[in-house]
């Protein structure tokens, strides 16, 4: 669990480790480039990254982490399980849904 300190910096930040703020992550080696994610986000806040992933694609990213409400349609949307969607200090993957 983060200290206060570090859970005050997360919120700041959208720190990846103490997922205080919703957020995503994107295994980036896993996305094969089909945007769903992008197009099934609300809030419009998903891209796709210019430079290539170790399979060729160019993969999803975030653009605006600080608006982003954890409602893990991206995951959800994603067939290859590639987002992991963290809120509130707890992650989820997929296959926790
Ligand atoms: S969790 Fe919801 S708001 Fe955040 S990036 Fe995914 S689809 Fe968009
Ligand atoms: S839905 Fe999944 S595979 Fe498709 S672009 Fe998004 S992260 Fe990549």
């Amino acid at each position: 669990m983060p200290n206060k300190l570090e859970a005050v910096l997360g919120m700041a930040r959208g720190c990846e480790r103490c997922y205080v703020m919703p957020m995503i992550k994107v295994y980036k080696d896993i996305c094969k480039g089909c945007e769903l994610c992008n197009y099934a986000c609300p809030m419009h806040i998903l891209g796709m990254s210019k430079e290539l992933n170790t399979k060729g694609y160019f993969y999803a990213i975030m653009v605006d982490p600080g608006r982003c409400i954890g409602c893990a349609m991206c995951a959800l949307t994603c067939p290859d399980v590639a987002i992991e969607v963290g809120v509130l200090g707890t992650r989820y993957a997929l296959y926790e849904y």
